[in-house]
Formats: structure tokens, sequence, C-alpha cells
């Protein structure tokens, strides 16, 4: 697509604010190739590429967005209300379910719909090492263990032929998290829950719009989770969301999100009386009012997120040492929360993972070594030696160490070594930025020894 011709197909699908400024070079086709742009950054040499170069995130457009949000803040009417109850109908519309329910973060959803799955104290939930600290803390938080089954290095995920060897007495559920907004084996582990009569709840935080076999991601189970954190495929600041088939699950999500308060019955209904016991975790006008302006770019950045990934990855498995991740057959489409590749030092002349990504920093390419182990965190252990555990297991159900043997993950602590993750925003650049980001590994590639030299002497 030509610049111009592209940035009008961008401002059409609001991919780009009218802040993202396309740097000049970029309607003239490729940057200039000076002999300065051959030297990595690092070593002195010039980088091809500027901060402005990545669509900056997150995306608000003055004049399409602001009026929905303007008419909720005159309206006084702040508390769910209409915009909330607009912004659920939409989202499960989105995702093809019956039901949908905001609350106030990704979190919450996942500890209401662990809560109200009538998971608790006893029982053991499966899921991945490999995810955000918060599908763990939901479980733990519902007074149940975590029992973490290790990854497939090549798609991040878990991996679905290690699932029945953790499968116990106590097993009640799976955590299918579907990290990295790439779908997780889902057809295989649907099966093994139907085998096992497990319950199964789909942390989809990090991709909505993703599918298998034409399928959204989070309306498998029980319940699909989603996250509206500010970096997330849809930003809000805060905010999260549940979607079920189940009505009387929903029902039940429902008024524990408000009180206990019988189902629909939001702000103003004093006399109305609880039923059940509920906590408060509703969702504002306010924010469904950002979520709605944000929703309406979420099926074109999506498209683009799946055409550059595609890209970037077919260009950068030509690069020895980087692998890039894979799709299991099923999935239909990803949602690229982000970009994952697995970096091998040993292709780069044994230059370390962190001074490769100081490399490729340097060359204006941000990027991460993302997510640490979290099966040997301390907060585990503090969970397991708390006065609230200790009254809900016994001392030999919460013995630590075997716990720890038990759950040991070394695929996933060797992938917490290796993995290169850039965010979901630079899926949002051109072809060409996708060109320039395997121009500069490529580069850090042929110039390895000498980059190692000066960085580790
Ligand atoms: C972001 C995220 C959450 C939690 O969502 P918040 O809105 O930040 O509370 C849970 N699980 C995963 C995989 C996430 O990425």
């Amino acid at each position: 697509m030509k610049s111009a011709k592209r940035r009008q197909f961008l401002m059409q699908s609001g991919i780009l604010s009218a802040a993202a400024v396309i740097p000049s070079w970029q309607k003239k086709g490729f940057p200039p190739r000076s002999s300065n742009q051959q030297i990595p950054a690092i070593l002195g040499g010039k980088s091809t590429i500027k901060a402005e170069n990545w669509v900056k995130w997150p995306i608000w457009d003055k004049e399409n967005d602001e009026k929905i949000l303007l008419e909720v803040m005159r309206s006084g009417v702040w508390s769910r209300a209409q915009t909330v109850n607009l912004f659920e109908k939409e989202w499960a519309k989105t995702i093809g379910t019956s039901r949908c329910l905001t609350v106030v973060n990704g979190t919450q959803a996942l500890t209401v719909a662990i809560n109200q799955a009538h998971l608790g104290p006893g029982d053991e939930i499966l899921v991945t090492p490999y995810t955000f600290v918060a599908s763990i803390q939901a479980i733990l938080a519902n007074g149940c263990i975590p029992v973490f089954v290790d990854i497939n290095p090549e798609t991040f995920q878990m991996d679905t032929l290690k699932v029945e060897a953790k499968i116990s007495k106590r097993t009640k559920a799976i955590l299918a998290v579907h990290i990295l907004g790439l779908p997780c084996d889902m057809v295989h582990l649907l099966e093994i829950a139907k085998k096992h009569q497990l319950i199964v709840i789909e942390d989809a935080c990090q991709a909505p719009l993703a599918e298998i076999n034409h399928q959204q991601i989070g309306s498998f189970g029980l319940a699909g989770c989603f996250s509206f954190q500010n970096s997330k495929n849809i930003a809000i600041g805060e905010g999260g969301a549940i979607v079920s088939n189940d009505h009387g699950f929903m029902d039940r999500c429902y008024s524990f999100h408000n009180l206990g308060l019988p189902f629909g019955i939001a702000t103003g209904s004093i006399n109305s009386g609880s039923f059940m016991q509920g906590t408060k975790v509703r969702f504002t006008e306010y924010q469904a009012a950002i979520g709605l302006a944000q929703l309406a770019r979420l099926e074109s950045q999506t498209q683009v997120r799946n055409e550059r990934a595609a890209y970037l990855s077919s260009l950068l498995k030509n690069i020895p040492g980087i692998l890039p991740y894979q799709l299991y057959p099923s999935v239909t489409r990803a949602a690229f929360h982000l970009f994952p590749f697995r970096y091998n030092p040993s292709e780069f002349k044994g230059l370390s993972r962190a001074h490769f990504l100081q490399a490729l920093q340097a060359e204006g390419v941000p990027c991460s070594g993302g997510y640490t182990a979290l099966n040997t965190q301390v907060f585990i252990q503090e969970a397991f030696e708390s006065k609230h555990f200790k009254k809900l297991y016994t001392e030999e159900e919460l013995t630590y160490s075997t716990y720890m043997n038990q759950n040991q993950c070394p695929l996933n602590d060797q992938l917490c070594q290796e993995a290169v993750w850039f965010t979901q925003n630079l899926l949002l650049g051109s072809k060409e930025d996708m060109d320039l980001i395997f121009q500069s590994i490529q580069k850090i590639h042929r110039e390895a020894e000498s980059i190692k030299k000066k960085l580790q002497p």
C-alpha cells in the first residue's frame, strides 16, 4: 500500500491518532542507507528508527471519541447505568456469547468468575506458568491452589500433552490462558476437560478477537475473562469483563459484583435487599464510554496486527537464532497483544539476551525479555504460610518444598530466559516499519561479535 493511501486507510479505520505523524522518509519509501546506518547504533552508528515511528498507545481520537465521553460526564450519571449496559451488550455481541458482565479490571473478572464457578478451598486449578501474575493471584484469592503445567516453547502456551499427568483428586478446573494474545491449544484442552469433568475458565485478557476454528476466544469455557487495562488491545485505563452463555452463572456473577443484590439492580435500589454474599467491583459509565470509543477500532486493528505479525515473522525466521512464535493449526486468528520470539545467543556469537535487547533498543526498536518465572516467586509461599490458608488446608498440603518439587517447569524457566517481546502497538506500524525491525536485527546479527566485545568485554 502506498504511504498516502495507507495513511488514509489507517485514519478511516481509526488506527492512527491525529498525533501519530508519518516520518517524511516514509512518504518517499525506504530510509536513506548511509554507511553509518550499517553500523549498529550501540557501536556508534546512526539508528534508522525514531520513537515517533511507533503508534502511540493508547490511541485517543479527539474528533470522534470525545462526544460520548462528554455526554456521560455532563449527565452526572457516572455509576453503572445505560452506557455500561450498552457496552456489555456490544462486548457480548463481539465475542459471540449471550451474556457479558463488566467489572473494574481483568483481575476481578477472573476472581469473580472463579468464585461463582464455586471453586474454592481444597480445589486445584491447572494453569500455565507463562502468564501475568494476575492469573495466579485470582486463583489464590479464592483459596484455591495453582498447579502449574509446563509450556510448549514453540507456542509459548501450556503444553496439553503434560496436563493429564498433573490431574489429581482435587483438580476441579483449568484456567486456559491465551498468553500474548496467541490462542492456547483449546481443542485438546476441552477434550481433557470433558474426560475429567473439569470446569474451564478462559483468561482471554490478552486475546480479544482471537479465534479457534472461527470461534471467538473467551466463548469456549464456562466463562471468558477480559482486561481493558491501558496496555491491552482495548485500552480504558482499567476495566474488565466476564462473558458466558450460562444465564444462571451470569446472574450470580452480576449479583456477586454488586453486593449480592438481585440481577439487574444497579444503583439507587437501597431497599431491594441482598440475597447472597457479594462484593462491589462495578464498571463506571465513563469507563464504558471510553470502551465504546476503543471498540470501534478493535476489528481493523486486529486485522492489521495479524498481517504485520505474519509478515514480520516470515522475515525474522530467516535470521539464525531468531525463532518466532508458532500458532496451533486450529487457530484462525490471533490477537497479538505481543509479538514473541525466542532468541538463541549461540547463533549471535554468544551475545547475551540482555545485551541483544540493549542493542535492539539502541536501534530504536522497543523490546523486552517478557515474564520471569511465576511458579518460583515468593507470593505463593507467602499465601501458603498465611493464617487464612492454614485454616483451609492441612500442614501436609501446605508443605511448600513438596509443592515446589511438584510444580517445577524447566521449559518455562528456559523460555523466560530466551523470550523477546514487541508490544502490540509496533504491529500497528507499516510494512516498512516491519522491514526496519528486521534490518535492525540483521545488523545486530552481522555485528554480534563486535557488540559482544563492547558490552561483555
Ligand atoms: C492484564 C492481564 C490480567 C489482569 O487484568 P487487569 O485488568 O490488569 O487486572 C490477567 N491475565 C492476563 C493474562 C493479563 O494479561
